[in-house]
Protein backbone atom coordinates (compact mmCIF):
# COMPACT_ATOMS: atom_id res chain seq x y z
CA UNK A 1 0.00 0.00 0.00
CA UNK A 2 1.12 3.60 -0.60
CA UNK A 3 0.07 5.85 2.48
CA UNK A 4 0.32 9.12 3.75
CA UNK A 5 2.45 10.30 6.42
CA UNK A 6 1.11 8.99 9.52
CA UNK A 7 0.57 12.17 12.35
CA UNK A 8 2.72 12.40 15.35
CA UNK A 9 1.06 12.54 18.70
CA UNK A 10 0.90 16.62 18.98
CA UNK A 11 -1.20 16.63 15.91
CA UNK A 12 -3.56 13.73 16.11
CA UNK A 13 -6.71 16.36 17.13
CA UNK A 14 -9.29 14.24 18.27
CA UNK A 15 -8.14 11.07 16.88
CA UNK A 16 -6.32 9.44 13.64
CA UNK A 17 -8.56 7.63 11.38
CA UNK A 18 -7.31 5.23 8.67
CA UNK A 19 -8.82 5.14 5.37
CA UNK A 20 -8.30 2.17 3.16
CA UNK A 21 -9.11 3.08 -0.60
CA UNK A 22 -9.27 -0.32 -2.58
CA UNK A 23 -7.71 -0.52 -5.73
CA UNK A 24 -7.93 3.15 -6.83
CA UNK A 25 -6.34 2.23 -10.00
CA UNK A 26 -8.25 -0.61 -11.74
CA UNK A 27 -11.93 0.73 -9.47
CA UNK A 28 -12.22 3.99 -9.69
CA UNK A 29 -14.82 4.86 -12.46
CA UNK A 30 -17.33 8.17 -12.83
CA UNK A 31 -15.43 9.88 -10.29
CA UNK A 32 -15.28 7.66 -6.93
CA UNK A 33 -12.28 9.02 -5.87
CA UNK A 34 -14.03 11.78 -5.12
CA UNK A 35 -15.40 9.64 -2.55
CA UNK A 36 -11.63 8.79 -0.93
CA UNK A 37 -10.96 13.15 -1.29
CA UNK A 38 -13.80 14.36 0.69
CA UNK A 39 -14.01 11.31 3.02
CA UNK A 40 -10.47 12.89 3.99
CA UNK A 41 -11.28 16.42 4.12
CA UNK A 42 -14.14 15.66 6.46
CA UNK A 43 -12.09 13.25 8.82
CA UNK A 44 -10.24 16.89 8.83
CA UNK A 45 -13.12 19.61 9.35
CA UNK A 46 -14.57 16.91 11.93
CA UNK A 47 -11.22 17.50 13.92
CA UNK A 48 -10.11 14.04 13.39
CA UNK A 49 -6.66 13.32 11.49
CA UNK A 50 -7.27 11.17 8.01
CA UNK A 51 -4.26 8.80 6.95
CA UNK A 52 -5.46 7.95 3.76
CA UNK A 53 -3.72 4.30 2.07
CA UNK A 54 -4.01 3.05 -1.21
CA UNK A 55 -4.42 -0.70 -1.69
CA UNK A 56 -3.05 -1.95 -4.88
CA UNK A 57 -2.94 -5.76 -6.13
CA UNK A 58 -0.26 -7.31 -4.73
CA UNK A 59 0.13 -4.80 -1.71
CA UNK A 60 0.56 -4.92 1.78
CA UNK A 61 -2.68 -4.74 3.14
CA UNK A 62 -2.54 -1.60 5.96
CA UNK A 63 -1.93 -2.86 9.87
CA UNK A 64 -4.44 -0.39 10.92
CA UNK A 65 -7.96 0.55 8.65
CA UNK A 66 -10.79 2.00 10.73
CA UNK A 67 -13.19 3.02 6.88
CA UNK A 68 -12.57 1.03 3.95
CA UNK A 69 -13.59 2.68 0.19
CA UNK A 70 -14.02 0.89 -2.95
CA UNK A 71 -15.56 1.87 -6.40
CA UNK A 72 -16.42 1.11 -9.75
CA UNK A 73 -14.65 0.10 -12.96
CA UNK A 74 -14.83 -2.06 -16.18
CA UNK A 75 -15.27 -5.85 -16.08
CA UNK A 76 -12.04 -6.01 -16.91
CA UNK A 77 -11.10 -3.89 -14.57
CA UNK A 78 -12.78 -6.55 -11.21
CA UNK A 79 -11.38 -9.36 -13.34
CA UNK A 80 -7.86 -7.39 -12.43
CA UNK A 81 -8.54 -7.26 -8.82
CA UNK A 82 -9.95 -10.89 -8.05
CA UNK A 83 -6.85 -12.61 -7.37
CA UNK A 84 -5.79 -9.75 -4.87
CA UNK A 85 -9.37 -9.83 -3.26
CA UNK A 86 -9.21 -13.39 -2.64
CA UNK A 87 -6.18 -12.88 -0.83
CA UNK A 88 -7.42 -10.34 1.42
CA UNK A 89 -10.70 -11.91 1.47
CA UNK A 90 -10.60 -13.29 5.25
CA UNK A 91 -8.96 -10.18 6.46
CA UNK A 92 -12.37 -7.98 5.00
CA UNK A 93 -14.32 -10.70 6.14
CA UNK A 94 -12.95 -10.15 9.93
CA UNK A 95 -13.00 -6.68 9.40
CA UNK A 96 -16.69 -6.68 8.68
CA UNK A 97 -17.47 -9.02 11.31
CA UNK A 98 -16.04 -6.17 13.76
CA UNK A 99 -18.54 -3.23 12.43
CA UNK A 100 -15.32 -1.46 10.19
CA UNK A 101 -17.45 1.08 7.99
CA UNK A 102 -16.86 0.06 4.36
CA UNK A 103 -18.70 1.42 1.07
CA UNK A 104 -18.62 -0.43 -1.91
CA UNK A 105 -19.31 1.29 -5.34
CA UNK A 106 -20.89 -0.79 -8.06
CA UNK A 107 -18.23 -2.79 -9.37
CA UNK A 108 -16.85 -3.73 -5.81
CA UNK A 109 -20.56 -3.57 -4.60
CA UNK A 110 -20.67 -6.80 -7.14
CA UNK A 111 -17.09 -8.54 -5.92
CA UNK A 112 -18.40 -7.78 -2.03
CA UNK A 113 -21.12 -10.05 -2.96
CA UNK A 114 -21.17 -13.87 -3.90
CA UNK A 115 -20.67 -13.70 -7.38
CA UNK A 116 -20.47 -11.84 -10.83
CA UNK A 117 -21.57 -13.25 -13.85
CA UNK A 118 -20.25 -10.84 -16.68
CA UNK A 119 -22.17 -10.38 -20.09
CA UNK A 120 -19.90 -13.12 -21.89
CA UNK A 121 -20.92 -15.63 -19.18
CA UNK A 122 -17.54 -14.97 -16.85
CA UNK A 123 -18.02 -15.89 -13.26
CA UNK A 124 -15.90 -13.83 -10.78
CA UNK A 125 -16.44 -15.02 -7.44
CA UNK A 126 -17.36 -12.68 -4.95
CA UNK A 127 -16.37 -12.36 -0.80
CA UNK A 128 -19.78 -13.13 0.14
CA UNK A 129 -19.90 -10.39 2.76
CA UNK A 130 -23.11 -9.30 1.13
CA UNK A 131 -25.71 -11.56 0.16
CA UNK A 132 -25.98 -10.67 -3.80
CA UNK A 133 -25.64 -12.04 -7.02
CA UNK A 134 -25.25 -10.11 -9.96
CA UNK A 135 -25.77 -11.08 -13.43
CA UNK A 136 -24.56 -9.21 -16.85
CA UNK A 137 -27.01 -8.28 -19.24
CA UNK A 138 -26.57 -6.47 -22.52
CA UNK A 139 -28.48 -3.75 -21.77
CA UNK A 140 -26.70 -1.45 -19.25
CA UNK A 141 -28.88 0.35 -16.72
CA UNK A 142 -28.08 3.99 -17.13
CA UNK A 143 -29.23 7.60 -15.74
CA UNK A 144 -29.75 9.51 -12.38
CA UNK A 145 -31.12 8.03 -9.68
CA UNK A 146 -33.07 8.89 -6.31
CA UNK A 147 -33.51 6.63 -3.19
CA UNK A 148 -34.92 6.52 0.33
CA UNK A 149 -32.28 5.16 2.73
CA UNK A 150 -31.92 5.35 6.36
CA UNK A 151 -29.67 8.46 5.89
CA UNK A 152 -32.21 10.09 4.26
CA UNK A 153 -32.88 10.98 0.52
CA UNK A 154 -29.32 9.99 -1.39
CA UNK A 155 -28.66 10.91 -5.17
CA UNK A 156 -26.57 9.62 -7.57
CA UNK A 157 -25.63 8.47 -11.47
CA UNK A 158 -25.74 4.80 -12.05
CA UNK A 159 -24.29 2.75 -14.69
CA UNK A 160 -23.71 -0.79 -14.91
CA UNK A 161 -24.63 -3.90 -16.87
CA UNK A 162 -24.72 -5.93 -13.74
CA UNK A 163 -28.31 -7.33 -12.58
CA UNK A 164 -28.15 -7.69 -8.91
CA UNK A 165 -30.55 -10.11 -6.58
CA UNK A 166 -30.73 -9.49 -3.08
CA UNK A 167 -30.52 -12.95 -0.99
CA UNK A 168 -33.64 -13.72 1.43
CA UNK A 169 -32.98 -11.80 4.22
CA UNK A 170 -30.50 -8.89 2.49
CA UNK A 171 -31.06 -5.73 3.27
CA UNK A 172 -31.37 -3.34 0.40
CA UNK A 173 -29.36 0.08 1.00
CA UNK A 174 -32.36 1.95 -0.15
CA UNK A 175 -35.75 2.30 -2.00
CA UNK A 176 -35.33 3.86 -5.63
CA UNK A 177 -37.85 6.46 -5.75
CA UNK A 178 -36.26 7.32 -9.40
CA UNK A 179 -33.95 5.18 -11.78
CA UNK A 180 -32.91 1.56 -12.08
CA UNK A 181 -31.49 0.30 -8.63
CA UNK A 182 -30.02 -3.20 -8.44
CA UNK A 183 -31.97 -5.03 -10.96
CA UNK A 184 -34.82 -2.21 -12.12
CA UNK A 185 -37.74 -4.46 -11.19
CA UNK A 186 -38.34 -4.59 -6.96
CA UNK A 187 -37.06 -1.36 -6.62
CA UNK A 188 -33.93 -2.44 -4.41
CA UNK A 189 -30.84 -0.48 -4.52
CA UNK A 190 -27.79 -1.90 -2.83
CA UNK A 191 -27.63 -4.08 -0.12
CA UNK A 192 -26.38 -3.46 3.67
CA UNK A 193 -25.12 -5.40 6.23
CA UNK A 194 -23.98 -3.67 9.80
CA UNK A 195 -21.58 -1.02 8.65
CA UNK A 196 -20.81 -2.44 5.15
CA UNK A 197 -22.74 -0.88 2.30
CA UNK A 198 -22.89 -1.64 -1.34
CA UNK A 199 -24.42 0.57 -4.05
CA UNK A 200 -24.52 1.03 -7.74
CA UNK A 201 -24.30 5.28 -6.93
CA UNK A 202 -21.70 7.25 -8.22
CA UNK A 203 -21.62 10.57 -8.62
CA UNK A 204 -19.88 10.55 -6.35
CA UNK A 205 -21.76 9.25 -3.99
CA UNK A 206 -20.27 11.14 -0.61
CA UNK A 207 -19.84 14.66 -1.38
CA UNK A 208 -23.53 14.41 -2.75
CA UNK A 209 -24.74 13.27 0.15
CA UNK A 210 -23.17 14.26 3.80
CA UNK A 211 -25.36 12.57 6.18
CA UNK A 212 -23.96 9.72 4.72
CA UNK A 213 -20.15 10.38 5.07
CA UNK A 214 -21.15 11.23 8.45
CA UNK A 215 -22.13 7.95 9.27
CA UNK A 216 -19.21 6.52 7.79
CA UNK A 217 -16.63 8.62 9.77
CA UNK A 218 -19.09 8.30 12.61
CA UNK A 219 -18.68 4.40 12.53
CA UNK A 220 -15.15 4.85 12.00
CA UNK A 221 -14.44 7.03 14.41
CA UNK A 222 -15.64 5.31 17.09
CA UNK A 223 -13.41 2.22 15.96
CA UNK A 224 -10.73 4.41 15.85
CA UNK A 225 -10.46 6.42 19.07
CA UNK A 226 -13.19 3.86 21.11
CA UNK A 227 -15.11 6.90 22.23
CA UNK A 228 -18.68 8.23 20.86
CA UNK A 229 -18.16 10.40 17.14
CA UNK A 230 -17.53 14.33 18.10
CA UNK A 231 -18.88 15.84 15.00
CA UNK A 232 -18.52 19.62 14.24
CA UNK A 233 -21.65 21.47 12.44
CA UNK A 234 -20.52 21.30 8.78
CA UNK A 235 -21.73 23.73 5.99
CA UNK A 236 -23.57 21.40 3.69
CA UNK A 237 -25.79 24.11 1.87
CA UNK A 238 -24.10 23.29 -1.45
CA UNK A 239 -25.06 19.33 -0.98
CA UNK A 240 -28.24 19.56 0.38
CA UNK A 241 -29.42 22.48 -2.56
CA UNK A 242 -28.37 20.20 -5.47
CA UNK A 243 -29.72 17.20 -3.83
CA UNK A 244 -32.97 19.17 -3.37
CA UNK A 245 -32.86 19.63 -6.77
CA UNK A 246 -32.44 16.19 -8.50
CA UNK A 247 -35.03 14.87 -5.97
CA UNK A 248 -37.61 17.40 -6.98
CA UNK A 249 -37.08 17.15 -10.79
CA UNK A 250 -37.04 12.95 -10.92
CA UNK A 251 -39.50 12.35 -8.17
CA UNK A 252 -42.92 12.55 -9.42
CA UNK A 253 -45.69 13.07 -7.07
N1 LIG B 1 -18.72 -3.90 -14.77
C1 LIG B 1 -19.82 -3.74 -13.90
C2 LIG B 1 -21.16 -3.60 -14.62
O1 LIG B 1 -21.24 -2.99 -15.69
C3 LIG B 1 -19.56 -2.56 -13.01
C4 LIG B 1 -19.72 -1.24 -13.70
C5 LIG B 1 -19.37 -0.08 -12.81
O2 LIG B 1 -18.62 -0.23 -11.85
N2 LIG B 1 -19.84 1.10 -13.17
O3 LIG B 1 -22.13 -4.10 -14.12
Amino acid sequence: ATSARVPDADHEGKGVIHVVHLYPREMSIYGDLGNTRAIAARIRRHGYVPVVHQHHPGGEFPEQAHLILGGGGQDSGQVRVEDDLERIADRLRSMADAGTPMLMICGMYQLFGNAFITVEGKRLPGLGILDVTTQGNAKRMIGPVVLSTDFGDVVGYENHSGSTTLGDGQAPFGTVRAGQGNNGTDRTEGARTGNVIGSYLHGPILPANPALADALIGYAAKLATGRPFEPVPQDDGLADEARTRQVRRLVKR
